[in-house]
């Protein structure tokens, strides 16, 4: 008897649940690792089997984790992916257990993350992402009678606005930086997934007498210690909307570090995969947001074609094509929409803070003749977060792209870093005895 093909998927959003459950229902003998302590990646963040159908996209959740439950896959939650010490193996940073997993299929689920820009205020308390004060909200945040501006770009900003809606939130507008000409297009171009078109007509009746104004932009925030208030412009004009948070994100960016380092080819900003969602190394796969963004349904699609690929069960996995091939075509339309414009690049001032984690300011990376210059110069992302929030607004901002991504993909432990090898203990010795 054969053994059954060991088959890891990292991330366990809907991309990679959905790939885990398939191939395990197919034989395989799978691991889901995520860096959370529950799955359903961004979209469910908090959902509970029992409370879910309640919530939108619930039913799906529901679902899907029956369906992984039933598959017998394995779940290592707060298991954060950090290296690939070796062929055919991820180093995990995790509590109490071992950290080398070996596999012989990869599945990239890794997903996206919010795109924020930098503008004056946007470091005061009560400025957050978009889906960051969602995910608070999730979490228990209360939000009952606040005054809430959602801005940036992208369909999630309705999601947002709607959701926070339902929890009590007075939401005193949505402004979207894409002008009214290119959503109108992307409306149009929806005829082959009509369900979106429900879906974000839903959200906007759920937002019905909230201002809705693409074509504006946040130029400030105000406050002398916390928000007080922001300054919203269409170019032409200008408003000062007084409000307790802001809610503003620039769509997502995709989370490629750990295909980079694999090596996997990046084509257009994102992991180039074949009709079976295998990248350019052989063995690795990748599904959902980091081959394009284009949300749930794409997702649970590309993860099922995956988990059946995986299994070797090459005719099943072509059965998806058609609608993937559909729902691939809704993410380039996003792209297309939800492309910044030219004066977010003049929003931030020479003091305003770029780099967070190392509070570099806009005026020291001007002076800056290249990404890998600023990175010397000034530790821009080189801090905790290794450059996720500040990477893509300086790609943005000065078109410096990050073409590589380097060991550890996160903040991890010197035990976690000296590995699980047979002469680990020899190396943690070595590691623990640097002054
Ligand atoms: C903050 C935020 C909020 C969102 N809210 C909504 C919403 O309300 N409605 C909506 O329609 N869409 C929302 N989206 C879009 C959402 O990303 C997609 O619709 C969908 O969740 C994509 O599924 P996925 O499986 O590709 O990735 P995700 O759902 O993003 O799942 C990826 C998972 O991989 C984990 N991960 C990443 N790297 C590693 C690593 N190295 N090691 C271990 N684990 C790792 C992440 O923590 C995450 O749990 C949101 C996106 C973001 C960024």
């Amino acid at each position: 008897m054969t053994a059954p093909v060991r088959v890891v998927v990292v991330g366990a959003g809907p991309g990679g649940m959905a790939a885990a459950a398939v191939a395990a229902e197919n034989g395989c003998q799978v691991r889901l690792l995520d860096e959370n302590h529950a799955a359903g990646g961004q979209i469910w963040r908090g959902y509970k089997t029992e409370t879910a159908p309640n919530s939108p996209h619930g039913r799906e959740f529901a679902k899907w984790v029956r369906r992984f439950e039933a598959s017998g896959a394995a779940w290592e939650p707060e298991s954060s992916v950090i290296d690939s010490p070796g062929s055919g193996v991820v180093r995990v940073e995790r509590p109490g257990r071992p950290h080398d997993v070996p596999w012989d299929r990869l599945v990239i689920a890794t997903g996206a993350r919010e795109r924020f820009l930098p503008f004056p205020g946007w470091t005061l308390p009560g400025v957050m992402g978009a889906g960051g004060l969602q995910a608070m909200v999730k979490s228990g945040l209360p939000i009952a009678g606040k005054r809430i501006v959602v801005a940036g770009s992208g369909p999630l900003l309705l999601a947002v606005a709607a959701a926070l809606n339902r929890e009590g939130g007075k939401i005193e507008g949505i402004f979207e930086q894409a002008p009214w000409s290119r959503l109108v297009v992307l409306a149009a171009s929806l005829a082959a997934l009509p369900g979106k078109l429900v879906e974000g007509a839903q959200y906007r009746w759920q937002t019905r007498g909230v201002p809705y104004k693409p074509g504006w932009w946040v130029k400030c925030a105000l406050g002398e210690t916390r928000l007080e208030a922001v300054v919203v412009s269409d170019g032409k004009d200008q408003r000062e909307i007084p409000c307790d948070d802001l809610a503003c994100g620039y769509h997502l960016v995709p989370n490629l570090e750990l295909a980079q380092l694999l090596g996997c080819r990046i084509e257009d900003g994102y992991v180039a995969v074949n009709a079976i969602q295998e990248t350019s190394i052989k063995g690795v796969y990748c599904v959902g947001e980091p081959t394009g963004i284009g949300g749930l349904d794409k997702a649970l699609v590309e993860g099922q074609i995956a988990g059946f690929a995986v299994a070797g069960h090459v005719g099943k996995a072509a059965e998806f094509l058609p609608l993937r091939q559909k729902l691939r075509q809704f993410a380039r339309h996003l792209d297309n929409t939800f492309a910044l414009r030219a004066e977010l690049r003049a929003l931030a001032a020479s003091d305003t803070i770029v780099c967070r984690c190392e509070d570099v300011t806009h005026g020291e990376l001007a002076e800056c003749a290249s990404g890998r210059a600023a990175r010397l110069h000034t530790r821009c992302g080189m801090g905790p977060c290794q450059g996720r929030i500040c990477g893509a607004a300086t790609e943005f901002l000065f078109g410096w792209t990050v073409a590589s991504a380097r060991p550890p993909l996160y903040p991890a432990r010197l035990a976690t870093l000296a590995g699980d090898s047979p002469d680990a203990d020899a190396k943690r010795k070595a590691v623990a005895s640097v002054p």
